[in-house]
């Protein structure tokens, strides 16, 4: 069976003390509440990942993730934060490719490639995002929008390679704006991007590909999107903030 996952992407938001808050807070619920195997990962900002990391050791569904990583190895890039750094203090995970980091800092397809490279080298997982647009979406071209960002940044990889990614479809128009995909349109999309994999690397490694929805998922919606069949859960920004409300939506399977 696919993994199922939540993760959630607290963005540039939470000082520590408040990262450390919610951290305790989502750690408890999930140890008490949580009976069935699902992944969570939490993606806090890079100086509080230590912190996090400390607080959810010992739970056995916990991950820790980074929001980013750099597409360069090691040296003079001021800012920058390397794979093999947030290897080296615990992280399991990294987003790659958000919609903001494509968008706000200009990323291209080919620096993305790279970031990928680094993080499987470095043992983590990517959560890999892609998504379309709002005007995209109206002008009908969004299945062939993202296999094509698909495609471009990922078809290089091995199958070995390839498997260990997560993908995490988050439609631009949903991420923060409350408007979320319905249920059928995340299936629909989630349903495409599975079958362009199988074409490509075949249907035994495509079935076994976690994609996750992203973009105003929420306490009140995760179940309908969760209960499709190729929706393997969820990329939460806005939600993950609140404890109660993330570890809801992780119950939601
Ligand atoms: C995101 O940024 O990945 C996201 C899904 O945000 P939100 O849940 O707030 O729409």
């Amino acid at each position: 069976m696919r993994k199922r996952i939540v993760a959630g992407n607290w963005k540039m938001n939470l000082t520590l003390e408040e990262g450390q808050k919610l951290t305790s807070e989502i750690t408890n619920m999930v140890n008490d509440e949580l009976n069935e195997e699902i992944t969570v990962v939490i993606n806090p900002p890079f100086p509080h990942m230590q912190a996090v990391k400390k607080l959810i050791d010992g739970s056995k569904n916990i991950f820790l993730g980074a929001q980013n990583c750099s597409d360069k190895a090691s040296g003079a890039f001021t800012g920058e934060v390397s794979a093999t750094i947030l290897a080296s203090f615990g992280a399991s995970y990294v987003i790659i490719g958000h919609s903001e980091r494509r968008e706000y800092f200009n990323e291209t397809n080919e620096q993305l490639t790279e970031k990928v490279k680094l993080a499987l080298s470095n043992n983590l997982t990517p959560i890999f995002c892609c998504g379309e647009p709002l005007e995209i979406r109206e002008a009908g071209t969004h299945e062939a929008y993202v296999t094509e960002q698909l495609t471009k940044a990922l078809f290089g990889f091995s199958a070995e390679e390839m498997q260990r990614l997560v993908l995490a479809y988050e439609p631009i128009w949903a991420i923060g704006t409350g408007r979320t995909a319905s249920s059928d349109q995340a299936q629909e999309m989630h349903a495409a991007i599975r079958n362009h994999f199988a074409a490509k690397y075949g249907d035994s490694l495509a079935a076994g590909l976690s994609i996750l929805y992203g973009g105003s998922c929420k306490p009140d919606n995760a179940q309908d999107l969760f209960s499709k069949p190729d929706v393997d859960g969820g990329l939460i920004g806005g939600a993950s903030l609140k404890s109660r409300d993330f570890v809801d939506i992780i119950k939601s399977f």
